[in-house]
This record gives C-alpha cells, sequence and structure tokens, in this order.
C-alpha cells in the first residue's frame, strides 16, 4: 500500500525516519511550515527556514525516495510578534508561488489573540488570490470554539470549504467541520491529539468522505510512521482496503493536489534512488560514503 503523510516536519527528523517511511510504504510528504520550538527574532531566519523547505528538505526526501512538497506561511503562535510578523507577511508571496508549495499553511489560532486572528485573515486573504489551499491548525485549549472560528473567518473571507483543510480534529470537532464541506484532518500523535484506535472509531462512524490523517511528526514525542501504523490498525479492525486508501493516501491528493504542484505520477514515475545527486553542490553524504543507487528493474542493458 502506498501513503501520503500530509502534515509531517521532517526538518526535525533524523535519515532514519526518512528510511523506515519509505520501507512502510509513505511515497510523499507535505511539510507545513511552523513553530520551531525557539521564537525567531529575524525576518531572515524565516527566510531562510522557506528556502530551506522548498529546496535542501525537498532534495534530502528524495535521496531516500520521498517526494516532499511544502505549506508555506506564518505560524500562529509567531503571529504574535507583530513588528516581525509585518516583515514576514512581506516574504510571503514570493514564497508561495515556488514549486513544490502545495498550500498556504499551517496558519490558524493558537491562543486565539488579536494578532493571530489578524495575521490568520491576511494569509487567507493571500491564499484566495493565488489560489492555493490553507493548512489550518486548530488550537489546543479551546479547540471546538476555535476550530468553529477559524471555519467562519475562512467563509467570511470567500474561501470554498473545498480548499480548505482543517487539522487536528478530534471527536468534538469532526461533525462541524465535516458538515459545513471543508476537509478534516487527523493528527495521530502520541498522549496528546488522537490515538489511531480512536481514529478507527472515528472512521467506522463517519466514514471516509473528506477525512484524512497525518502523522505531524516534529521536534516532540511523536511517530512519523504514523499513517502506515493506522492504516495496518485499521484492516485488523475490518475496515475496507478501499476506505483506509481514502483516509491515509487519495483524501490528501484531492485536497493538496489543487495547487496544481503535486500528482500522482510525480512518484509513480519517479522512485528511484540516486545518492550521486548534488544540490548545489553538495550530496547528502560524507567522505567515504557509498551512494545507494537503485537500478530501474523494467530496464535491461
Ligand atoms: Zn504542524
Amino acid at each position: 500500500m502506498f501513503f501520503i503523510d500530509p502534515h509531517v516536519h521532517m526538518t526535525s527528523r533524523t535519515t532514519d525516519d526518512y528510511e523506515a517511511m519509505r520501507q512502510a510504504g509513505v511515497v510523499a510528504v507535505i511539510e507545513p511550515a511552523f513553530w520551531m520550538g525557539q521564537p525567531r527574532t529575524r525576518v531572515g531566519t524565516f527566510q531562510d527556514y522557506y528556502s530551506h523547505l522548498i529546496g535542501f528538505e525537498r532534495f534530502r526526501a528524495s535521496q531516500f525516495g520521498i517526494k516532499h512538497y511544502c505549506t508555506i506561511g506564518l505560524n500562529s503562535k509567531e503571529a504574535n510578534n507583530e513588528a516581525l510578523a509585518e516583515e514576514v507577511m512581506e516574504l510571503l508571496p514570493l514564497f508561495v508561488c515556488k514549486e513544490g508549495v502545495v498550500g498556504v499553511g499551517e496558519i490558524g489560532y493558537d491562543d486565539q489573540t488579536a494578532a493571530e486572528d489578524k495575521y490568520y485573515r491576511l494569509q487567507l486573504e493571500l491564499a484566495r488570490e493565488v489560489n492555493l489551499p490553507v493548512q489550518i491548525h486548530t488550537p489546543h485549549r479551546d479547540k471546538k470554539k476555535g476550530t468553529l472560528r477559524s471555519m467562519e473567518v475562512a467563509l467570511e473571507h470567500g474561501l470554498d470549504p473545498a480548499m480548505v483543510i482543517v487539522d487536528h480534529n478530534n471527536e468534538e470537532t469532526v461533525q462541524d467541520v465535516l458538515e459545513r464541506g471543508f476537509w478534516a484532518a487527523f493528527t495521530i500523535y502520541p498522549h496528546t491529539k488522537m490515538g489511531n484506535e480512536r481514529m478507527t472509531e472515528i472512521v467506522k462512524h463517519y466514514g471516509p468522505e473528506h477525512i484524512f490523517i497525518n502523522s505531524a511528526a516534529d521536534w516532540g514525542i511523536s511517530d512519523p510512521l504514523a499513517v502506515p501504523k493506522t492504516a495496518q490498525l485499521m484492516l485488523e479492525r475490518g475496515i475496507p482496503a478501499e476506505t483506509v486508501h481514502l483516509v491515509t493516501y487519495q483524501n490528501a491528493l484531492a485536497a493538496f493536489s489543487q495547487s496544481g504542484q503535486m500528482q500522482e505520477s510525480d512518484w509513480l514515475n519517479d522512485r528511484l534512488i540516486d545518492q550521486s545527486l548534488k544540490f548545489s553542490g553538495n550530496s547528502i553524504l560524507r567522505g567515504g560514503q557509498t551512494p545507494k543507487i537503485e537500478a530501474d528493474p523494467t530496464i535491461i542493458r
């Protein structure tokens, strides 16, 4: 089975993770721009971070046989530094139209402050102008209120719910999101957001329509194999393979391919690893390491 993990912060992960993900069937990942743990103090660090997401990280993923896409945005937490946020807003239009950028994200509310509201709205306007999907981070505190507000504001700004992915849902929010025609994404994240047994029950109850899952693996205690592990559990618990395929692959592809930057042929036609390749003159290898180069089994020489 092939999987897509449509929310995972690979910059914070190791090459072992990339190898294990590929082994488990993950063919493509989407990395939303987010808060790095250490608050940034200069606009230049945002600029370099966005360049990293569309540049080196994309290359690094390719060296392990995984297609890498990203969403670009100002995260809600750092939107509270208004002076910096103003400068970051000026950068965003330069990055959202780059190759491999499949949306504006992850944006939304954290503490639901006035500053967060201001920059969320400005970024919704940007997404609408450039016709890209939006990836919404919903808050951990006051989740239901924050989720409803995220959707209301998106509608107020004229966004089509089919272009908006509401992330980090749970049992309390899923019905409201589906009823309004938005995509309902779920983060399988240990001990906090959602476990995979609960997720299995949600899919049994609501079916697969407009639902998909991700790992949101990052620098915290998280699991980059959450998508394939949840697929496995769903199959074991009697969910049909077609349903599992929808929530672990097809629906994420349908949502984010609306960007025009991501299609199945990207990985179906190009899955082979060639670690002799370089990015800006550098490979991922250190002195003495042997590059892994996979041969195309359909070619006879
Ligand atoms: Zn995230």
